[in-house]
């Protein structure tokens, strides 16, 4: 996990992370607001350059701004990058980085980086992960989730930053690992507000997880006030719901799956 933070948090990173496949394949998902993401895959020991795969839930300031570094570091440095999202944040990439970064760097766009626009549904191979994305149906902004089938035959499925919508339950049902949002902890929503800015709590989050009989849940894309007890409380907090394991990381852990 590079970032484990909402896009607000000042104390750790956005949320994005790296899943690895097989043969030292990686696959990125989002990459934060800014070029913090250059720090914190140096601060996890990834290499920029190993990163040839990137998939982007959707065109937020705080996961989609950190992928303008990732392409400039594959245009500068002439590595490959597939990235792979929906026809906005395709669109939004395409323009931003055609007219601001260096021109003659920018010759490298749809021979180095190469756009992957993707539908409802579809699915693509990297590494040997299986991948399909879906459309969460957000209420705000067009974002897509994935499903991923490991080497090992494990399914995870990440629900992307906002609350789970019913339509996406053949992707969630009985997965071996959910991702979700928990933006605060239940105890605390009077402080935080979760629902007015559209997300849940830890306690949301495990009835789901509990709901949808999956076995491990991993909460991130919290708030930034409680860091210091975030993993003992929102841990604690979810088990009273839901019975697999709870995995709370804070920014650069590993979760082995
Ligand atoms: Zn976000």
């Amino acid at each position: 996990m590079l970032g484990t933070g909402s896009a607000l948090v000042t104390r750790c990173y956005n949320t994005c992370f790296v899943l690895h496949g097989a043969d030292g394949a990686r696959m990125l998902v989002d990459a934060g607001g800014g070029n913090g993401i250059l720090t914190q895959l140096e601060r996890a020991g990834i290499a920029c350059n190993a990163i040839h795969n990137l998939f982007v839930t959707h065109a937020h300031t705080d996961h989609l701004l950190g992928c303008v570094w990732m392409i400039r570091m594959a245009l500068q440095f002439r590595f490959p990058l597939h990235v792979w999202s929906h026809h906005k944040v395709v669109r939004l990439l395409t323009l931003v980085c055609r007219d601001i970064l260096p021109s003659g760097e920018v010759e490298g766009m749809g021979s180095l980086v190469v756009m992957h626009e993707l539908k409802d549904g579809d699915r693509f191979e990297v590494g040997g992960m299986q991948l399909q994305c879906f459309d969460i149906h957000s209420a705000k902004e067009l974002q897509y989730g994935f499903v991923a089938l490991m080497p090992d035959g494990q399914r995870l499925c990440c629900l992307g930053d906002e609350p789970f919508s019913e339509q996406c339950r053949t992707y969630a049902d009985g997965a071996d690992w959910l991702m979700c949002e928990a933006f605060c902890l239940h105890e605390d929503r009077e402080c935080f507000q979760p629902y007015e800015k559209h997300h849940s709590t830890a306690l949301d989050a495990a009835r789901l997880a509990e709901k949808l009989g999956v076995r491990n849940l991993i909460l991130y894309h919290t708030e930034d006030k409680t860091l210091e007890t975030r993993k003992e409380r929102y841990t604690a907090e979810a088990q009273t719901a839901y019975g697999g394991r709870v995995f709370v990381p804070d920014d650069l852990e590993r979760i082995v799956l």
